[in-house]
């Protein structure tokens, strides 16, 4: 029974630790979904859900950090090895703008690659620099925590410098990526290489305080318990609550998406099952009572599910993507074309609304 639960979710009260134990150990999914709707209402009073034309660009793949769950690295010198050159990563633009017109900021680039020695603080200022100049419909959302504290240690600046440059230079926002599970038992075991938690709210909170919003995410179904799921999801409250005291910059949406084992180190794990999907999903609704976008992961889970999520607390229906590498290297991934998107909104029952990365409304 989960009624007292269901009570403090309707008395505005938030959630504990020991409240989401019992959640996750509730068989009725659909009821958890219910709230986790009910909430999405309050925050969201209408039946639009929004989406995002944009692109992944996977500049590099050369990394020595070798994560456990990831199958797209290369190691430095290995013959598969590549970083994209300056004008292949503008073709990839180019195409992002001709099917998302040239409104200024209405397309979002998500660039993302592994720890390059080779590329240091000045290779990311002139890059970005370049873009912003010759695509100013271009919103540059990029770069994981763990890229923003390896560029900051080769070019021995802090980290506060690091964000303050790439902003100069034409940065907007920061993704959520490398969150993994915010847990350092569990990092050790699938990303030992990796930043920290604390570094990767430090990340963040530094991110904030200069003014820059980012996305938080959460990788689950590697080796985390429960409990590590849903201590995750109460660091990423905490920072916000932080944030939203301190700071002009806050987490604009989470994204949950299932760890996909192909491929990887960690093969022998198996796979988040659908029903953990919507599970987590509602349930990070319910915990995450300051952010107010939640995303569908169609990438991971594929579109039907992702369609279904959206009984499930989500809003938001994520971006176009175009391309996906990091994930599709272990063989896993879904990418939609912006037709596709708004008849899966259209056909749960929504009205789709294409946004940008600040959430606000483009006009289709
Ligand atoms: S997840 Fe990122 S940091 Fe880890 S090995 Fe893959 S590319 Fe490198």
């Amino acid at each position: 029974m989960i009624d007292d639960i269901a009570e403090k979710i309707g008395d505005g009260e938030r959630l504990s630790l020991e409240d989401g134990l019992r959640l996750f150990s509730h068989p009725n999914v659909s009821e958890l979904g219910m709230l986790a709707d009910q909430v999405r209402w309050e925050k969201h009073p209408s039946a639009r859900v929004t989406f995002n034309i944009g692109r992944n660009i996977n500049y590099t793949n050369v990394c020595w950090v070798r994560c456990k769950f990831c199958s797209f690295y290369r190691p430095p010198g290995h013959e598969e090895g590549y970083t994209l050159p300056d004008n292949e990563i503008f073709q990839k633009i180019e195409n992002l703008i001709s099917v998302g017109g040239d409104t200024p900021d209405s397309c979002e680039i998500l660039m993302q690659g592994g720890l390059n020695p080779h590329l240091k603080l000045d290779y990311y200022e002139h890059l970005f620099s370049e873009i912003s100049v010759r695509y100013p419909a271009v919103y540059i959302h990029s770069l994981s925590v763990a890229e923003i504290v390896y560029i900051a240690h080769l070019s021995k600046v802090s980290i506060e410098e690091t964000l303050v440059r790439l902003r100069a230079a034409g940065l907007q926002s920061l993704p959520g990526a490398g969150a993994e599970i915010l847990d350092d038992e569990v990092r050790e075991q699938i990303a030992d290489r990796k930043e920290t938690t604390d570094e990767w709210l430090d990340v963040h909170r530094t991110a904030h305080r200069i003014g820059m919003n980012s996305t938080a995410t959460m990788m689950f179904g590697s080796t985390e318990t429960i409990e590590h799921r849903i201590r995750h999801l109460l660091s990423v409250r905490d920072l916000q609550d932080e944030a939203h005291q301190n700071t002009n910059g806050h987490f604009t949406a989470f994204i949950a998406w299932s760890f996909q084992p192909e491929g990887t180190e960690l093969e022998g794990v198996r796979k988040a099952t659908g029903y953990d999907y919507l599970r987590t999903v509602a349930i990070s609704r319910l915990f995450l009572d300051n952010i107010k976008n939640v995303q569908a992961s169609y990438v991971t889970q594929g579109p039907k599910i992702a369609q279904i999520a959206l009984r499930y607390g989500i809003n938001d229906f994520g971006s176009t993507m175009m391309e996906e590498n990091v994930i599709s290297a272990g063989g896993v991934s879904f990418v939609m074309r912006t037709d596709e998107i708004q008849r899966l909104i259209s056909d749960a029952g929504f009205e789709p609304q294409r946004r940008n990365t600040r959430y606000e409304s483009v006009d289709a």
